[in-house]
């Protein structure tokens, strides 16, 4: 997607994936004070881990808690977060205005913490999260408390509350490839009466999430948009340009393909 876009514009730059273990992520975060670096993304699972490491942190980033560009300013590394942005801009394309939604978000990892503060800084009605750990649900309303009410659903309260949903976003990584990938996060037979269900996962390209919300009728869109438009973002932070999203969407559709 990255590459792509660098080949549109004709910048002689790459973007390369590194495989970085937790013990290591400390010297590749120095890594990218390297005066040829223009910056770095960062994924799972080291979102929040990065963000200690950074030298300034963006408004979004410090909202979020999270970090997934990194821009290396002359040696100074800035964390950023664009998956907030990326996610917004990805339901203008389903379309859905979160302005006075009814949302419920499940996990409560980096990607939740970003869509919380997206449909919180959106003016979303209610916003209401189910996680696995009750603790990382619990910690993630507070720490977005400045932002708005996040309401903890208890595993009983989960059916309602997503029956009367108008958005179901799913931030956890079930249903992903190589993680419980045929699963949905959902209890079975519980789906919103209306609305739509966004599904952050684009590995598969339908998750059976996606697939139980389609079949009952409901409107879907799986993390491809989220993904390209993060990236995007993350493209314009790094070189100063508009990135070429076109491109950028058709490289991702084809790698994924
Ligand atoms: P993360 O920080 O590691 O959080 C993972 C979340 O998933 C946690 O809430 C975790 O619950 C939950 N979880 C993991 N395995 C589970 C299981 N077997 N059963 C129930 N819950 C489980 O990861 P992340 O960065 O937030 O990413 C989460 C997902 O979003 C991934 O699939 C990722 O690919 C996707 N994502 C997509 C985009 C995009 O642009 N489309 C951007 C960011 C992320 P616990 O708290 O209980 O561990």
């Amino acid at each position: 997607m990255h590459s792509a876009a660098f080949a549109q514009l004709g910048l002689a730059a790459e973007y390369r994936a590194w495989g970085v273990p937790p013990e290591k992520l400390r010297a590749a975060v120095t890594a990218l004070r390297a005066e040829h670096v223009l910056g770095a993304n960062v994924t799972i699972p080291h979102k929040q881990a990065v963000v200690p490491l950074v030298d300034e942190l963006s408004a979004e980033a410090l909202a979020v808690g999270a970090v997934n560009t990194v821009i290396n300013r002359g040696g100074v590394l800035v964390g950023h977060n664009t998956d907030a942005s990326g996610f917004l801009h990805a339901l203008t394309d389903l379309p859905l205005d979160p302005d006075g939604c009814d949302a419920v978000v499940l996990g409560a990892g980096g990607a939740a913490r970003a869509v919380v503060y997206a449909l919180l800084t959106a003016g979303a009605r209610s916003v209401a999260v189910s996680n696995r750990t009750a603790g990382n649900a619990r910690r993630l309303a507070a720490e977005l408390a400045a932002h708005g009410r996040v309401r903890v659903l208890a595993p009983a309260e989960l059916p309602a509350a997503v029956r009367g949903a108008d958005l179901v976003v799913n931030s956890t990584s079930v249903g992903m490839a190589g993680v419980a990938e045929g699963e949905s996060p959902l209890p079975a037979g519980v789906l919103p009466k209306r609305g739509a269900v966004v599904d952050l996962v684009y590995r598969p390209a339908r998750t059976r999430l996606l697939a139980d919300a389609a079949a009952a009728g409901l409107r879907v869109q799986n993390g491809l948009p989220m993904l390209v438009w993060q990236g995007a973002e993350s493209f314009s932070c790094w070189t100063g340009l508009e990135a070429p999203a076109d491109a950028m969407l058709r490289a991702a559709e084809s790698q994924l393909a």
